[in-house]
């Protein structure tokens, strides 16, 4: 079967498209330029998948009708693309308004022009869960960010850059509830949505240089191979989740053929972190395997209290992604191993 694959030359969506192919399935990717789509088709032809990796162009996916071409024959979608920046010159709107109106404009074409639609799974993320406290908490699938809406509603483009991108994945996941709701009765496919916190782990999408990086492996380039001066606390609280990228990718197939995900709304997350974790198993195993990173940041490790408090604020319960999906997350460990080798294999 046919799966089409939004924002396809991006970060995870490229896993995503990886991991189908090899599970058999036949994909259609949309990407924005001619350009994007050649340089995709290589890199899976590489992977020895090109002929059945096929790509089209919606070049503005908030006109109306945008994806009617692109949703005919495919008998699912995995809807990613969307606005990933912690800019702070941009109003919340112009991260919100592509991130809402894509979504309802796929789903409408999904409607009216995707016939052999059965199932759409929508990436939304971890940020459109938690809100910030000065306490740590656990968060589940009922919890909802509006906190992050909120803020951005009353301190426009001032707002944290976090929280305006925060905003528009709460906006963009609610649009998609909201036209499922509206749409049951003249609706032949059900709604995944995956919500994951951080995403880690090697690249495969087109990246020549460090500063191509998308956001969340930029991040890490910047805090755990060259984080500067930053200071002791910040590496040791703060504390998120994470997940690395190819689970992520498994839980949006898994999402496809697991009866029990219809209509849900899936937290996947590995477990909670902080910088100074990273930076810790780091400095355990470059010596062994990564002769070019021994001169790594080493901070004030976790195991030396003169470095203050240590802070995993941000934690989730995954139970019900446990029982649906049933993924195996990669450790820690694995993770940094692999994120490495890449950095590695790049020159960098
Ligand atoms: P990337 O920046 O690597 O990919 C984003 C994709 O969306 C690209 O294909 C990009 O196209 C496309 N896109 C962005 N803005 C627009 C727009 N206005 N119109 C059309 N296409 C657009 O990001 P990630 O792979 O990290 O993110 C993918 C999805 O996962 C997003 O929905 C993100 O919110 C979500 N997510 C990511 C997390 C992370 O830590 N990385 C965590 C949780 C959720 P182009 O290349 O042409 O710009």
């Amino acid at each position: 079967s046919k799966v089409l694959v939004t924002g396809a030359n991006g970060y995870i969506a490229a896993w995503i498209v990886r991991n189908l192919l090899e599970k058999g399935y036949d994909v259609r990717g949309t990407v924005r330029t001619q350009e994007k789509g050649n340089r995709l088709k290589e890199i899976y032809e590489k992977f020895g998948y090109g002929d059945r990796f096929e790509f089209c162009i919606v070049s503005d996916i908030v006109k109306d009708g945008a994806f009617d071409e692109a949703v005919k024959g495919v008998d699912a979608i995995e809807h990613t693309a969307s606005p990933v920046t912690f800019s702070t010159e941009l109003e919340p709107q112009e991260l919100i308004r592509p991130a809402v109106l894509g979504t309802v404009s796929i789903l409408k074409s999904a409607l009216y022009h995707g016939r052999d639609v059965q199932r759409i799974v929508f990436t939304s993320s971890c940020g459109a869960v938690l809100s910030v406290h000065p306490e740590p908490r656990i968060f589940n699938e009922s919890n909802w960010n509006d906190q992050a809406v909120e803020m951005s509603e009353r301190d426009g483009k001032n707002a944290a850059p976090i929280t305006k991108y925060r905003a528009s994945k709460v906006l963009a996941e609610r649009a998609a509830w909201k036209f499922l709701e509206e749409n049951k009765a003249s609706i032949n496919w059900d709604l995944v949505v995956i919500n994951p916190p951080f995403v880690f782990g090697p690249v495969i999408h087109d990246v020549s240089t460090v500063s191509a990086l998308n956001l969340s492996t930029g991040q890490f380039y910047s805090f755990v191979v060259a984080p500067g001066e930053k200071a002791p606390q910040v590496l040791r609280t703060n504390g998120n989740s994470w997940v690395d990228v190819r689970d992520v990718a498994e839980a949006h197939v898994a999402a496809l053929q697991k009866e029990e995900a219809a209509n849900e709304r899936l937290i996947v997350s590995a477990g909670s972190v902080v910088w100074q974790d990273w930076l810790d198993i780091a400095y355990s195993i470059a010596p062994t395997h990564l002769p070019s990173h021994t001169n790594l940041p080493r901070g004030v490790p976790l195991s030396d209290s003169t470095g203050g408090d240590v802070m995993y604020q941000i934690n989730y319960d995954t139970s019900k992604a446990d029982r649906i999906l049933g993924i195996k997350y990669r450790t820690k460990e694995e993770t940094l191993k692999d994120t490495f080798a890449d950095y590695e294999a790049r020159g960098w």
